[in-house]
């Protein structure tokens, strides 16, 4: 492909038609207060799944679903029997969530290819436009469900029998949403993919802060989650000497200090969050038998991840405070690296289109995170107001998104005419 074609598919993107589509799906599950609430395999994920594919019939684009549901939408290629290359995001949304977050990566995929039909550009591979099912896990546990099945991460048959809070199976929400967005095509999971590459808002706030507008994410940092329990000896508080008492929450505080001092680093890149602490029998004048509390511990870096976490125990051991304690991991995810060739593409197109740019890291987990064991998998952040997400309040400028988009249409285009 020349430049002169290159500049011609950015500039072929409709910032308009972008806008105007992310506020058209935002009335489905829209919220008094500005935000969506479109919780996965709802009636309301029907709809935006149906409204999806009634814009892709308009161009051609035919769905095809595999059996959690994942959505895959096909611009076909000169090859057709050809691994596709994939992009994609969620349409589904927090109980309490935004007009973008996962949206924005579904609606500029849609628009890149629209944009190649409005050029009549002919890609050599096949193009899918993916939906995952249930990205955020809020009704039905656990998030990334359909992208994590899909890369055989977890298997189907529990999966389909996962049932949300009111008692229905991912099963049955699920035949009821295809029933309302019906597609012919059924697709196995895990079938071979060229590349992947997810356009999202950043969730964070780097990008608004140094101004920039794209990010090439390098890699999806990695978690840790611990529980730790703590058990002394309940007593009164009036008559036991402070040297004589085993207090669990006294252990819990000094603990979380420690942590908070070996987790402290000049970056500022360790994450470490206590989000939860329980105490009892929580009466004032009782010394608490009984601490709880939970670490979640990210880093991009898996060294230094496996460092910290596996220190966590010997650090709580030496502020025990004469309790017995245990340290529970309940969740390890391992940091997921984007491919340096997918990242470059990210940098060197934003350079060309004159759009300001940098690295970073991902602080949220992202179904593009299953995909970067399977193909050269890669993503593209956008700022969104103040880093906020998960929120009603939730917002990105259009601009940006339009930035977002001609970045994502020109990776798309170098990706499906090379990758092999
Ligand atoms: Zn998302």
């Amino acid at each position: 492909m020349g430049n002169g074609e290159k500049t011609s598919l950015a500039s072929a993107i409709d910032g308009n038609r972008l806008w105007r589509r992310h506020m058209e799906l935002a009335r489905i599950g829209a919220t008094a207060r500005g935000g969506v609430n479109r919780q996965a395999l709802s009636p309301e994920d029907g709809k935006a799944r149906a409204m999806l594919l009634g814009w892709a019939a308009a161009r051609g684009f035919v769905g095809s679903v595999d059996p959690i549901g994942n959505l895959f939408i096909r611009r076909p290629g000169r090859d057709a029997a050809a691994a596709p290359v994939v992009t994609g995001s969620h349409l589904d949304t927090q109980p309490t969530g935004g007009k973008f977050d996962g949206i924005y990566g579904v609606l500029a995929g849609l628009e890149a290819l629209e944009a190649m039909s409005d050029l009549g550009l002919r890609t050599r591979l096949p193009i899918d436009l993916v939906v995952w099912t249930n990205e955020e896990g809020s009704r039905f546990p656990p998030t990334t469900m359909g992208s994590a099945v899909f890369a055989g991460a977890l298997p189907l048959d529990r999966t389909l029998a996962t049932r949300d809070a009111a008692g229905v199976s991912v099963d049955d929400a699920l035949a009821a949403t295809l029933a309302a967005a019906p597609v012919e095509g059924r697709r196995p999971l895990g079938f071979p993919i060229a590349a992947y590459i997810e356009a999202h808002i950043e969730q964070g706030p780097i990008l608004e802060a140094t101004g920039k507008m794209i990010g090439a994410v390098t890699v999806i940092q990695g978690l840790r989650w611990f529980s730790i329990e703590i058990l002394g000896q309940a007593a009164h508080a009036g008559t036991t000497p402070r040297r004589r008492r085993r207090d669990a929450f006294s252990a819990a505080v000094a603990m979380v200090a420690a942590l908070e001092r070996l987790t402290a680093d000049e970056t500022d890149t360790v994450r470490f969050t206590v989000g939860r602490v329980e105490v009892a029998p929580n009466s004032p004048n009782t010394v608490p038998s009984r601490a709880f509390f939970t670490v979640d511990l990210r880093h991009p870096d898996a060294a230094t991840l496996a460092r910290l976490g596996d220190q966590i125990e010997a650090v709580c051991r030496a502020n025990a405070r004469g309790c017995e304690f245990t340290v529970a991991e309940t969740i390890r995810s391992e940091p997921a690296a984007f491919s340096p060739a997918i990242v470059s593409a990210v940098t060197a197109t934003a350079r060309r289109l004159g759009l300001s740019h940098m690295e970073i890291v991902s602080g949220a987990t992202h179904d593009a995170k299953f995909m970067t064991g399977r193909c050269p998998s890669g993503m593209i952040f956008i700022p969104c107001r103040e880093g906020v997400s998960h929120s009603e309040e939730e917002d990105a400028r259009p601009e940006h998104m339009t930035a977002g988009a001609r970045v994502l249409a020109e990776v798309l285009a170098e990706l499906s005419n090379s990758a092999e």
